[in-house]
């Protein structure tokens, strides 16, 4: 089963794409390694290079904090930087979110001779400020809980690997309604533009796991 998944997605990016704390970061964490694909979480990268004090994460950090963009040419740069090193099957979490790092990504993929499918999440601003200012974060293996509706079985550790979990900073309630207003504004446009080229397929996100997770993988198996 897992080889035939693993063929079905071969030389494929496939997007997921949609409003912060719509599951894009829990979905690609299940489903990566069921489909033999590697995950590229541009979030994830930028708090990396953050962490670690690089050229980049002290550009990035500023817009980070305040909930906007990271420049484009910035993000685009890492995450093909990314894409370069990797064969097969590539989950993306986070990348595109503005039309221009959309087309560098077609151009790049063209040139590769990849294809794309975008999974387009979605939920409204109500329930995603509920999900994302009760997340809590495993800050060694990524691994995403949440205060009220996915608990770790003891409190504060990660059932996954036994790692601390945290809280987001940018997860405060006036940074997320900066997110989410951000994502309208600047990143909900792709949505038409995938669209148009018949790339994209769009699920809810507001579903028990469980249940977003049978919806893509459906998708996933069922992939031209
Ligand atoms: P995320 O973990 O995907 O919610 O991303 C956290 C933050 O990183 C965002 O609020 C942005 O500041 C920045 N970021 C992540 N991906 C991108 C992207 N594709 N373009 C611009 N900024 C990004």
């Amino acid at each position: 089963m897992n080889s035939n998944k693993e063929r079905v997605l071969k030389n494929r990016v496939v997007v997921f794409f949609g409003p912060p704390g719509v599951g894009k970061g829990t979905i690609t964490t299940r489903l990566a390694k069921e489909f033999g694909c590697r995950t590229i979480s541009s979030g994830d990268l930028l708090r990396e290079n953050v962490k670690g004090g690089t050229d980049l994460g002290n550009q990035a950090k500023k817009f980070m904090d305040s909930g906007g963009l990271v420049p484009d040419q910035l993000v685009t740069r890492m995450v093909m930087a990314g894409l370069e090193k990797t064969e097969g099957c590539v989950f993306l979490d986070g990348f595109p979110r503005t039309i221009v790092q959309a087309k560098e990504l077609a151009a790049y993929l063209e040139e590769r001779n990849w294809k794309l499918l975008v999974i387009d999440l979605e939920a409204d601003d109500e329930f995603l400020m509920a999900r994302l200012t009760g997340r809590l974060v495993c800050g060694n293996c990524g691994a995403i809980y949440h205060q009220v509706n996915l608990l770790p079985k003891k409190e504060g550790v990660c059932d996954v690997c036994g790692g601390g979990l945290y809280r987001r900073a940018d997860d405060h309630p006036d940074v997320v309604a900066t997110r989410l207003s951000v994502y309208h504004q600047q990143s909900a446009p792709l949505r038409d533009y995938y669209q148009e080229l018949g790339l994209m397929v769009t699920l809810r996100g507001d579903n028990f796991l469980d249940k977003t997770l049978a919806a893509v993988r459906d998708v996933l198996v069922n992939i031209s």
